[in-house]
C-alpha cells in the first residue's frame, strides 16, 4: 500500500443546507447545486469501531471514526497501528489519487 503524500483529507459542505460529505462528490448528495465549501478535517476523530482483515502478507486494521463531533463518520484502513480501541483518536489523511487512510498523530 503507496503511503506517501498524505495529506489532511477534505471534506465538503453544502452552503445551503450545511451538510458534511467525505468523501467530496462532483454532485452534492443533498441534491443542492450551491458550490460546497472545501476544508481539511483537520482535528482527530473518535474510533466508533474497527476490526481486522486478513491476507496472505499481513492483516489490516479498518476503523470507523467519527470527525466533527458525529457528523461524519469515516471508515478506512488505519496506518502506522497494530492495534486500536474504541476512543481512540486518529486523523484521515488522503493521497493525490483519492484514496483515504486513517493514522494516529505522528
Ligand atoms: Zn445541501
Amino acid at each position: 500500500m503507496r503511503i506517501d503524500n498524505l495529506v489532511r483529507a477534505i471534506y465538503a459542505r453544502c452552503p445551503v443546507c450545511n451538510e458534511a460529505t467525505f468523501p467530496v462528490h462532483p454532485l452534492s448528495p443533498c441534491g443542492h447545486e450551491a458550490d460546497a465549501i472545501l476544508s481539511p478535517l483537520e482535528d482527530a476523530g473518535e474510533v466508533f469501531s474497527w476490526t481486522r482483515t486478513h491476507q496472505s502478507d499481513g492483516a489490516t486494521v479498518i476503523a470507523m471514526t467519527d470527525f466533527l463531533g458525529g457528523e461524519l463518520r469515516v471508515t478506512a484502513p488505519v496506518l502506522r497501528l497494530d492495534d486500536v480501541a474504541i476512543g481512540d483518536r486518529l486523523f484521515v489523511l488522503s493521497r493525490d489519487d483519492g484514496a483515504f487512510f486513517l493514522a494516529p498523530a505522528s
